[in-house]
């Protein structure tokens, strides 16, 4: 039964391996999914600043049209002054005129802010590109580096899964069984009894259970914690 359990400890030390290796296989996709949500997020801001963009664009032409039916009305205005002889009228033309002139003003002004503002959407979105290139350029770097790791491990998990049933063919079938039972709940297998503890769970194990494991005649199991037993 001691080589049983020498050969269990050493399926043990390959299942612990692989535990690790599912682990991991398990995490690096959802960690590279996890990086792609910076390039995403640029990729919405790009598209949100271009739209913004025309829009602008387009309001500060409407602007700059306004500003020219503007300028030709004061020059209509002008036009009627020169013919006007009557006080009172080329007074209320004169007002006009004014009137005219602070609305023109108004809408160049708007047109200037509006063109100012598009054109630091566009600054902006520049520098929104260039870490979307950036941000792309070592998601791509990174996709390879983990479909890589991810290839390395999954031959590594195959080339073990094939050595642990060669070391566990001769292991009798009962033994076998209540030792997968153990692993799949403990992961670590087996424990040592020191002193008369267990040395996974540090419980002390009953001095009967203690002398099982000492004549190691069949597989004897911590009270506390399940682990299957080694001693002396
Ligand atoms: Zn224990």
């Amino acid at each position: 039964m001691k080589d049983i359990i020498e050969r269990l400890k050493k399926v043990n030390e390959c299942d612990l391996h692989l535990s690790m290796i599912k682990k991991d296989l398990e995490r690096l996709p959802k960690e590279l999914a996890g990086q792609e949500a910076l390039p995403k997020a640029l990729r919405t801001s790009i598209d949100r600043a271009k739209a913004e963009i025309v829009r602008l664009k387009m309001e500060a032409d409407a602007a700059e049209l306004e500003v020219k039916s503007g300028e030709e009305a004061l020059k209509r205005y002008a036009g009627q002054l020169n013919i006007l002889r009557h006080n009172k009228e080329f007074e209320a033309v004169r007002r006009q005129m004014d009137a005219q002139r602070a609305w023109n003003k108004e809408n160049e002004s708007k047109c200037y802010k509006l063109l100012e503002e598009a054109e630091a959407k566009q600054k902006a979105l520049e520098n929104d590109s260039a870490a979307l290139a950036e941000a792309e350029q070592a998601l791509a770097l990174e996709t390879e580096r983990v479909n890589q790791t991810v290839a390395e491990l999954r031959a590594q998990y195959e080339s073990l899964t094939a050595e642990r049933e060669q070391m566990t063919k001769d292991v009798p079938d009962r033994e076998l069984e209540l030792y997968n039972r153990v692993v799949s709940a403990r992961g670590q297998a087996i424990a040592h009894v020191e002193s008369g503890i267990c040395s996974a769970c540090f419980m002390k194990v009953p001095a009967q259970v203690h002398n099982l494991a000492l004549l190691g005649q069949e597989l004897v199991c911590c009270p506390s914690c399940g682990r299957i037993l080694t001693a002396g």
